[in-house]
């Protein structure tokens, strides 16, 4: 009861914000420093076509200029930006590759907090925004290994395209405890963001089967152990997936899936949950990760 009191209370507060917001479009200050928001400072140009409308709308130019892209990809496993020991270590994924849209940072540590524990729901549309470059380029690295005549490297723009290469897209649950604790599952409304974006079919494929301690408060080797048994699958979900999949695409011989996160750390969360759907859909699956940050 207080539980639910407190999502409401949560919802109501957002909902007066963004009225308020709307009632007063001119003074509107940056989502995340609080400073006056003016026109937008250029970031420099290879990280301008990353800016969407809502972002620059919502940001100052400070702030927009201290995003922290992930461009350079020097581990085509997990996307990190720097040499990968874990990779190396651990050569055997249950998913292809993550890709990542910015490093996390302690600036873009501080949005997704007040995002994620503070309950600024307001910036759900600023972080599924900011994914969009990382989808589009991850979709383009598809259409490259499935067409080697490709030889542009540039993906067409064209938002049809996208939802071609992908069955489904899906998002790491959170428990029930946390969900009732936060009001929402940060990674469920940036796959919403993104399935609206490009219109792909949002499917609800896993389940947090038990509830565990903040992973932010573990150890890397017991992050690993905790998360193996976390996650199970929505077996009527992924039949529904894999039945419609073989209608639509007859001739392809595997399942693309998109799976959401905010972070990736050691990718043991990944790692689970593509385990899970890999041994519940017995037919080929080939599952892609997409998240906000890189830590
Ligand atoms: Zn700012
Ligand atoms: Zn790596």
């Amino acid at each position: 009861m207080t539980d639910s009191l407190q999502a409401w209370l949560r919802r109501l507060q957002s909902a007066f914000a963004t009225t308020a917001e709307l009632l007063a479009p001119t003074s509107a200050a940056c989502l995340l420093c609080g400073k006056p928001r003016t026109e937008a400072r250029s970031p420099g140009s290879s990280n301008q076509s990353k800016l969407t409308p809502q972002l620059r709308k919502s940001l100052c130019g400070g702030c927009l200029s201290a995003i922290p892209w992930l461009t350079r990809i020097a581990c085509p496993r997990c996307g990190r930006s720097i040499a990968c020991e874990d990779c190396i270590r651990r050569p055997q994924r249950a998913f292809v590759c993550n890709r990542s849209a910015v490093s996390y940072n302690p600036a873009m540590r501080a949005m997704l907090a007040l995002y994620k524990y503070r309950g600024n729901e307001r910036l759900a549309p600023l972080l599924g925004d900011m994914l969009l470059p990382a989808l589009e380029a991850m979709t383009c690295e598809v259409a490259q290994q499935l067409q080697d005549s490709a030889t542009s490297g540039t993906f067409p723009k064209s938002v049809g395209k996208i939802a071609d290469y992908w069955d489904a897209i899906t998002y790491v649950p959170i428990s029930p405890e946390r969900a009732s604790e936060r009001g929402f599952n940060q990674a469920e409304q940036l796959a919403s963001h993104l399935a609206h974006r490009y219109r792909l079919p949002l499917m609800n494929l896993l389940i947090r089967s038990r509830h565990s301690e903040k992973q932010s408060f573990k150890t890397r080797s017991e992050r690993m152990r905790d998360t193996r048994t976390l996650f199970d699958v929505n077996a009527r979900e992924l039949r529904t997936l894999l039945n419609s999949a073989t209608k639509a695409q007859p001739s392809r011989k595997t399942t693309r899936i998109l799976l959401i996160d905010d972070i990736y750390t050691t990718g043991s969360t990944a790692e689970a949950c593509s385990q899970e759907l890999h041994r519940l859909a017995q037919c080929p699956l080939e599952i892609y990760i997409l998240t906000w940050a890189r830590s």
